[in-house]
């Protein structure tokens, strides 16, 4: 039986990284794909959002002193000043997105190159995994590997294509951990019949504001500015879609979306009361792209014309553009989502080493913790921060 001191399931960002900060140790990186960092090659359209300048616990959904406290070991700088020391100095671009500069190929072979070729195992996929005495059997298609640690670096579920499975939540329930029941997140949203129209709008993208989980008489207070704390007004894009509608508000929506409504105002720079008077056609005014406004006014049964016509009753109807509600049928799913919601409870893994509480040389780091962030490279900073703090932690 193939024998070394930690095994790491996942070849992936958390993975990659891990291995990459403790190079003199002795282990191995199973992954059941062919090569490694499936998902980052394709992430940011190919460039990889690195990190974001802007770090902080709150642009994630999850337990923040836990977060707090993995985050401020490797933040944003150490991480930059990392890769710097390495040769790649990524490109700080919008909202304070670091992005590769040339492709995300730069970051995968940077954290490969830090590896010894010899301790990869690809098209290995792992099945289950035991513990019996000191040491854990790790079950693959290529044989049982043996350890005296285990690093659960596995991901979430969303694109299965790249390699997602649920085998980082099988091991943890195995042991006893609790898993918080995972769903898709930073995805599309479907539509229910009322917003069909959407769909004739493919392609097309606006600014919008967005308010999720919302009530009836919430819908109608506009002006507040926070639903609870932890819910913020989401400004972005919106893209209309053949399947329904994304874009990166809708994307970071969907995080903090459980079921019901949302309320889209889609006239974010519009004051009503100064176009009022206006001689130019509504269409042409109210900021959105004009095949929106038109499938807008068909919508609301409104015909095009000069602003200062329009009745009380119309300008009634216009305004709740800027509170538009509606409940969406669901997400696009796993198979579209960039990452999945839940996962393993962190109350019962250490933020000071990452490992379980429950079983002693297990540990968990990235996407499979119960750790959501917003876009913007948070959850590459999320898989590069526990791994960090794992790093210090394996003998
Ligand atoms: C399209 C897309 C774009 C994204 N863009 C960004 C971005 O720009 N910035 C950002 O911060 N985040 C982005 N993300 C999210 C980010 O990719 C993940 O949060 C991050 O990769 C999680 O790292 P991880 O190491 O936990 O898991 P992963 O990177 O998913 O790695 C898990 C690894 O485990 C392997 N594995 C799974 N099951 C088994 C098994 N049974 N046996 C062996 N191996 C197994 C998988 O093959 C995979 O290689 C994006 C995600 C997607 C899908």
């Amino acid at each position: 039986m193939f024998r070394v001191d930690t095994i790491i399931i996942g070849a992936g960002a958390s993975g990659l990284m891990l291995g990459a900060l403790m190079p003199d140790k002795d282990f191995v990186i199973i992954d059941h794909n062919p090569n490694a960092g499936a998902k980052m090659l394709i992430s940011g359209g190919g460039r990889c959002n690195i990190t974001n300048e802007k770090l902080k616990s709150n642009n994630y959904l999850g337990n923040q002193r836990f977060i707090r406290n993995i985050i401020k070991r490797f933040n944003q700088n150490s991480l930059l000043s990392w890769l710097g020391e390495r040769g790649l100095v990524p490109e700080l671009r919008k909202n304070g997105c670091y992005f590769c500069k040339i492709s995300a190929k730069e970051i995968v072979d940077l954290l490969k190159r830090e590896i010894d070729r010899k301790k990869f195992r690809f098209s290995t996929k792992v099945s289950r995994v035991e513990k019996s005495g000191e040491f854990f059997q790790v079950h693959t298609n290529g044989g049982v590997f043996q350890a005296r640690q285990v690093v659960i670096a596995s991901g979430g579920l969303s694109f299965p294509k790249l390699g997602a499975t649920s085998i980082g939540y099988d091991i943890a329930s195995s042991f006893g951990h609790t898993i918080k029941p995972t769903k898709a997140g930073l995805v599309g949203f479907t539509l229910q019949p009322e917003q069909f129209f959407f769909k004739s709008l493919s392609g097309i993208s606006t600014e919008v504001k967005i308010r999720v989980n919302i009530s009836e008489s919430e819908a109608l207070a506009p002006n507040k500015t926070k639903l609870k704390p932890s819910v913020p007004i989401i400004e972005g894009s919106l893209l209309f879609a053949h399947k329904g509608i994304t874009g990166l508000a809708i994307l970071d929506a969907s995080l903090y979306w459980e079921k019901g409504k949302i309320s889209i105002d889609f006239l974010p720079n519009i004051n009503i009361e100064q176009i009022k008077n206006s001689k130019k056609n509504i269409s042409n005014l109210i900021g959105l792209p004009n095949r929106v406004a038109k499938a807008f006014l068909v919508k609301l049964e409104i015909t095009d014309k000069k602003a200062n016509q329009l009745t009380n009753n119309e300008w009634n109807k216009i305004r709740e553009l800027k509170k538009y509600s509606f409940a969406p049928a669901g997400t696009f799913g796993y198979s579209k989502a960039e990452v999945t919601k839940g996962g393993i409870k962190v109350d019962e893994v250490d933020a000071s080493s990452m490992m379980s509480h429950k079983v002693n040389g297990l540990y968990f780091i990235g996407e499979v913790l119960d750790v959501t962030g917003e876009l913007g490279g948070y959850n590459f900073q999320w898989a590069f921060s526990t791994a960090f703090v794992c790093s210090k932690a394996i003998m």
